[in-house]
């Protein structure tokens, strides 16, 4: 299950931020997961629970903001929403597509104390 080690960055990030932004307890951390990111909400959720005990975020909730998968058609000559990398254009059917947006995962905002 890579969300492990999705989480374990998404941690890295926090403590870092704690100490630039000299904060010591975070009460929500909302994560904007792209749909074409290959990281499963629900396992990212799993992992956090998991990961959090004695960190800066042990008593954090985690907020997931799922963005959508967003392309490029050649053929079209536009931009498509897509909800599967690897899925064909929604309009035309074709596979010319260029993934522009919805690939990553991203700290979005925290909530800190
Ligand atoms: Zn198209």
């Amino acid at each position: 299950m890579h969300e492990m080690s999705l989480v374990a960055g998404v941690m890295r990030i926090l403590e870092e931020q704690a100490t630039s932004q000299d904060f010591r307890t975070v009460k929500a951390v909302f994560l904007e997961v792209g749909a074409l990111s290959h990281a499963d909400p629900e396992a990212m959720r799993f992992a956090f629970e998991a990961q959090k005990p004695g960190t800066i975020a042990a008593d954090a909730r985690l907020e997931i903001i799922e963005s959508p998968g967003q392309a490029w058609c050649l053929e079209c000559s536009d931009a498509v929403t897509i909800s599967r990398r690897g899925d064909p254009c929604p309009r035309c059917g074709g596979y010319k597509l260029t993934v522009t947006a919805g690939d990553d995962l991203r700290v979005r905002e925290l909530e800190v104390e």
